[in-house]
């Protein structure tokens, strides 16, 4: 390491304690999404902290987005620091939303409890662990290389676990991101390795039409669910093994997620079900409607177009041979996948930190799922991003999620070196 590296990741080892805690204040602000709670607080939280660390703040709602109400005010935060001269824009983002608790915990999801080297909670690594890592990065380079350039920039975004429409969808529809030169996302991919987008995701409904009948003569009426049991058989025999065929050259992890996928969400036909605890029987009428929803996750090599062809075609397969079949398509949603460069500043620059902290090569990971890089990448227009950040990805989403306050620290020594490589002046060994 150089002189300055080393002092910067000396200053964050003494910064450990402040990291944990302000982990845990994040923790104990439960921001569940939905419904969106306590976005205003969490801001305002961050609004002191960053405005005593020399920020100019800007609390930002997004009004009349996705989610949005008075109720629950879809609430943002961004920070900005400018050094010396100008320079290079380097911005942080973290979601401030977190799902929700569901059953198994053993601690308090909200207590922020640390032991044994870990801080527990829901949002723990997903992502306030990640949040505080980069906010005590951004304090100690302040503290450590007073003569710098360019503009550090924090921010704080709502409803990413819902779509980010609400957050930062919303401030790259404002133009935010058109200052900013790199983007870190310190989801919880590892604090060694950087995660270079993900793979694209195509929602639709398909709904097959039947006629209804009374349900003593199904033959006077026409069935929509064995309709769809004939899509759903073709499917089987045709478009799961040709979708498992299908295998990227993006670095996707899990390794299942390599080859393109197809979940079907959810499945309805007939009348409405009836409710668990209900002693009622149904009326008896042949089911005039089908409804499926698909979650397609595609590749990066595949073109939307061809993606929703492969299930049209699915469609006029079974139409062709099955007498009465009529159906309807339509999309619901869709993100085409995104994917930085190797070599783009920011996953070299990345790159370089994880070495000198960590004295090893990062790997280079895709998501399966999407996150807010799809914003800042289509709405943006900014390639040049990465997620980087402590915790284990498997853990998100899960009962007793933690953040390993190790992994906290070196992820945020990390961010810090990259500032320095970014924003820093020349450095001596
Ligand atoms: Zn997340």
């Amino acid at each position: 390491m150089t002189n300055l590296q080393s002092r910067l990741a000396t200053e964050i080892e003494a910064r450990r304690g402040d990291l944990v805690t302000l982990t845990q204040e994040l923790i104990r602000i439960p921001t569940l999404n939905p419904p969106g709670d306590n976005y205003r607080e969490i801001c305002d939280f961050l609004d002191l902290r960053l405005l005593r660390a020399g920020f100019h703040t800007q609390l930002i709602r997004a009004k009349g987005a996705p989610g949005d109400s008075d109720r629950y005010p879809r609430w943002n935060i961004v920070a900005r620091r400018e050094g010396a001269r100008p320079g290079q824009c380097v911005h942080f983002n973290s979601h401030i939303d977190v799902v929700d608790v569901g059953r198994g915990w053993t601690v308090d999801p909200f207590g922020g409890l640390e032991r044994d080297g870990k801080v527990y909670g829901r949002g723990a690594c997903d992502m306030k662990g990640g949040l505080a890592a980069s906010i005590v990065a951004a304090e100690a380079f302040l503290a450590v290389v007073p003569d710098w350039e360019g503009v550090i920039e924090i921010s704080g975004t709502a409803d990413e676990e819902s779509g980010g429409f609400g957050g930062v969808a919303y401030l790259a529809e404002q133009g935010h991101f058109a200052r900013v030169d790199h983007v870190i996302i310190p989801e919880p991919l590892n604090v060694d390795r950087i995660c270079l987008g993900h793979r694209g995701v195509w929602w639709a409904e398909i709904e097959t039409y039947g006629e209804i009948a009374h349900g003593s003569m199904p033959f006077l009426g026409d069935c929509a669910v064995r309709h769809m049991g004939a899509v759903l058989h073709e499917m089987e025999e045709t478009l799961f093994p040709a979708l498992a065929r299908k295998r990227t050259d993006m670095p996707v992890v899990p390794d299942g997620a390599k080859q393109s996928t197809l979940n079907i969400n959810s499945l309805h036909g007939g009348q409405e079900e009836i409710a668990k605890d209900s002693t009622g029987l149904p009326s008896p009428v042949v089911p005039d409607s089908a409804r499926m929803v698909i979650d397609r996750r595609f590749l990066i090599e595949e073109k939307i177009d061809e993606v929703q062809q492969e299930l049209n075609d699915v469609l006029e397969r079974v139409k062709a041979r099955r007498d009465g079949f009529s159906y309807d398509i339509r999309e619901m949603h869709r993100v085409l996948p995104t994917m930085t460069e190797r070599d783009a500043p920011v996953v070299t620059t990345v790159t370089e930190a994880i070495r000198a902290t960590l004295g090893k090569e990062p790997d280079y990971v895709v998501s399966p799922g999407t996150y807010d890089q799809k914003h800042i990448d289509r709405i943006g227009r900014l390639k040049n991003c990465v997620a980087y950040g402590p915790g284990i990805l498997d853990l998100a989403h899960k009962p007793d999620e933690y953040v390993g306050v190790d992994d906290m620290v070196a992820s945020a020594q990390v961010m810090a070196l990259s500032l320095l490589s970014l924003l820093g002046p020349p450095d001596n060994p």
